[in-house]
């Protein structure tokens, strides 16, 4: 729907209806494997891949956008560890800037992704499934749900942008400023399998868990699979006997809840 007026949410391949969260923008056809996107007051089709859940399978599938995109980066000036006080380091004069020196500008052709869900974490997200997306097998066909795709195609670009100065400034050497742009030339979705966890989602080739509280609509996504952040997630980490294990499940809403399990 748009404050224009009404989407008919059917998939213009097969006529199917199409699901999704209230403030989605993405939504997938399951039988055509096909990713449709609100643009103005029509849908337009994107490309799917799905990747693989491992062999315990999956609670379901989170959309990232997939930009296969030229990057640039500019202007690049770092300030050495060792560098002192500019007055002693004048060997780093560089266009009258004292202590900095300039990297060479740098282009590549790279496939970089981010979520195209809602969360707090994008950035870390998406640089950890950037960089381990080579690891992940793909399926030849598509997930039969996935909610929660709201980032549009623009924001998902600027998001990229925000993505490769972030891996810049957490290169060894101090960054002082960078130019970076981020030319898409194809963009798609990736369906990632997620599993509900103790605390959060834990995404395929995403290390760390990715708590319930980072997501604007955990309970939500959780539900549209049939699970709730209210009834207790299973985990399937053993916790050795005669050890008790305390700790917090975050809520999406208000505070958390204890949860003691032995
Ligand atoms: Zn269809």
């Amino acid at each position: 729907m748009s404050s224009e007026g009404m989407i008919l949410l059917r998939c213009g391949g097969c006529g199917g209806g199409l699901e999704g969260l209230p403030g989605d923008l993405l939504f997938l056809c399951p039988r055509c494997s096909v990713c449709w996107q609100i643009a103005g007051t029509s849908l337009t089709p994107l490309a799917l891949e799905s990747a693989e859940p491992g062999p315990g399978g999956c609670t379901g599938h989170l959309p990232f956008w997939m930009l296969e995109a030229e990057t640039e980066i500019t202007k690049r000036f770092s300030r050495p560890r060792e560098s002192g006080f500019p007055a002693d380091t004048p060997e780093f004069l560089v266009e009258g800037r004292p202590g900095l020196i300039e990297a060479p500008p740098r282009r590549s052709g790279e496939m970089l992704f981010v979520p195209a869900f809602l969360t707090e974490r994008a950035i870390d997200l998406g640089l950890e499934l950037t960089r381990s997306a080579g690891d992940l097998g793909w399926a030849s066909t598509g997930p039969s749900m996935m909610a929660g795709g709201c980032v549009s195609l623009d924001d998902a670009i600027e998001l990229a942008r925000i993505l490769v100065l972030s891996r810049e400034v957490r290169q060894p050497g101090s960054l002082a400023c960078a130019e970076v742009s981020v030319a898409p030339l194809h963009s798609r979705i990736a369906a990632i399998p997620f599993t509900a966890v103790d605390g959060g989602f834990s995404v395929a080739g995403v290390k760390s868990v990715v708590p319930y509280n980072s997501l604007a609509d955990a309970r939500a996504i959780l539900g549209c699979f049939g699970r709730s952040v209210d009834q207790p997630v299973i985990s399937d980490r053993t916790v050795p006997e005669g050890r008790i294990e305390h700790h917090t499940v975050p809520r999406a809403q208000g505070g958390g809840s204890d949860v003691r399990s032995q």
